[in-house]
């Protein structure tokens, strides 16, 4: 029977490599997968096996590193269908920002600003989205709520983001993606860098999201992966070497 789930991403004949000639690396070597709408997936493998890699195919982030080449294709469904971000012919794929906008990343160490904890928000929001001014304030909250913070840190706006905690930081990073309301929201080892109460934190708070955004989340650890994640790709030396 047709699978009949519609289709978030589809990543074809997949190959990223590092550097050229001698010292030429494939990072992902054909990967091939599908992921649904509807459910959280996850990415798994050891340390080196190409997770972070092929997590950044997705939303063209390996461009941004000199000497990378990618070939095949990826496709996703930024809101009108599938389309071609890398790889499609005929189509011309969005510009990048509005892919990198629309495709949410979050990283294994927390990114924040160098600025307060409302700016954190408020300036992708203006720089990244356009949002009107008087939107912004509203969206800040919102987007801080969604995530857990705005009780601990109403009362701390223009605090530096660097000053709150590693978990609290993580949970900044996920608003800001949030804030921008992306299509779908890459993970890139979200909890890895926390403490074991802040990592559990951030995994309930993904519970609770995943019924609302498409996420996509890379895992160190296979349990977490099963916790997190309906299906789940495990990488070893670049392959996709299962499908669970
Ligand atoms: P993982 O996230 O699973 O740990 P990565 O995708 O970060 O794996 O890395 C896969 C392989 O690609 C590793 O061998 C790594 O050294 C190499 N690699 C990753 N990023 C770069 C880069 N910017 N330049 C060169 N090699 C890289
Ligand atoms: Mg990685």
């Amino acid at each position: 029977m047709a699978d009949e789930r519609e289709v978030l991403v589809e990543v074809k004949n997949l190959e990223v490599t590092y550097g050229s000639g001698r010292k030429a690396y494939k990072a992902v070597k054909n990967a091939n997968f599908t992921i649904y709408k509807g459910e959280t997936f996850g990415l798994v493998g050891e340390s080196g096996s190409g997770k972070t890699t092929l997590l950044r195919s997705l939303n063209r982030l390996n461009e941004t590193f000199p000497g990378c080449r990618t070939t095949g294709r990826v496709e996703l469904d930024l809101g009108r269908g599938l389309e071609p971000v890398y790889g499609g012919s005929g189509v011309r794929p969005r510009p990048l920002n509005e892919i990198r906008r629309l495709v949410g990343m979050v990283f294994q160490t927390p990114d924040v600003l160098p600025v307060s904890v409302a700016r954190n928000i408020a300036l992708p929001l203006k720089v990244v989205a356009g949002a009107p001014a008087t939107e912004i304030e509203e969206r800040v909250r919102r987007a801080l709520t969604d995530v857990g913070l705005w009780e601990e840190v109403a009362d701390r706006l223009d605090l530096p983001a660097e000053r709150l905690s590693g978990g609290q930081q993580q949970r900044l990073c996920l608003a800001r993606a949030l804030a921008l309301e992306p299509a779908v929201l890459l993970l890139d080892e979200p909890t890895a860098s926390l403490d074991v109460r802040a990592a559990a934190d951030i995994e309930e708070l993904l519970l609770r999201l995943a019924g609302r955004y498409p996420l996509i989340v890379v895992s160190h650890s296979p349990e977490q992966a099963v916790r997190l994640a309906a299906r789940i790709v495990v990488l070893s030396r670049g392959r996709v070497r299962r499908v669970l």
